[in-house]
């Protein structure tokens, strides 16, 4: 694979790297890879009915699925159960592999809150074919970030409240203290499996309280550390 493009003649204009608005800064986050870390909240796996006592796991979305804050989202194709999943997204900032878990701290960048928007009806689906789930979990647009908050701390939050509200009406209500794997333990147990990059996003997985939603609907996500997060849904285009 050629690094440069600029010697070349390419066959298209690409499409430019998705950015995430930095708080406070005039400066955007310029995104790579999205991972997701499913089954992190017991309360969240009771509800989904999965086995309590398999560890966490880690699925992808496309960076382009990204959407920002404020937007107005298309109800999705092919489903008839879109749901939210509010979560602390991680935005890493330093280069690793097989980072330890006191380390984990210095490869963050910022945080800001996620909505894993999940078409249900297709990933129960996949689930029960024992199919993969990009069907159910990495459509377009899949992937609303809030505005990135620089974090500078020596250690990542072990506790704090990550809250969802449909139209005012609150959905999921749980705590960082909750997570079965912390944020720290997260970043090392994917930097076993994938080289972490700046760029990088993380959801860390949501509590209990899913649920569906629809056209018209307004979702308010707040987690604690981060800027939140506002959705519309719209109708399909
Ligand atoms: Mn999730």
């Amino acid at each position: 694979m050629r690094e440069s493009q600029s010697d070349v003649p390419l066959a298209f204009v690409p499409a430019p790297r998705p950015l995430v608005e930095v708080v406070g800064e005039n400066t955007f986050f310029p995104a790579r890879r999205i991972y997701c870390v499913g089954r992190n909240f017991l309360a969240h796996i009771r509800e989904m009915g999965a086995n309590e006592r398999e560890p966490p796991f880690f699925f992808q979305k496309p960076t382009d699925s990204i959407v920002p804050s404020g937007s107005s989202l298309p109800y999705p194709s092919a489903t008839h159960d879109l749901q939210h999943e509010i979560e602390l997204v991680l935005a890493i900032g330093r280069s690793g592999r097989d980072i330890p878990v006191r380390q984990a701290a210095t490869h963050v960048f910022g945080l800001a809150a996620g909505i894993d928007l999940t078409r249900r009806d297709l990933q129960v689906q996949a689930r029960k074919a024992s199919r993969p789930w990009e069907s159910g979990k990495s459509f377009d647009h899949s992937a609303p970030i809030g505005p990135i908050r620089r974090f500078n701390g020596l250690t990542l939050p072990t506790s704090g409240a990550i809250t969802l509200r449909v139209n005012e009406v609150v959905r999921q209500q749980g705590d960082l203290a909750e997570l079965i794997w912390r944020l720290d333990e997260v970043i090392s147990e994917l930097s076993r499996l994938f080289s972490l990059e700046p760029g990088d996003l993380v959801f860390t997985g949501t509590p209990a309280g899913v649920g569906t939603v629809v056209p018209g609907d307004r979702i308010v996500g707040e987690v604690a550390g981060t800027e939140g997060i506002t959705l519309t849904i719209s109708p399909a285009t």
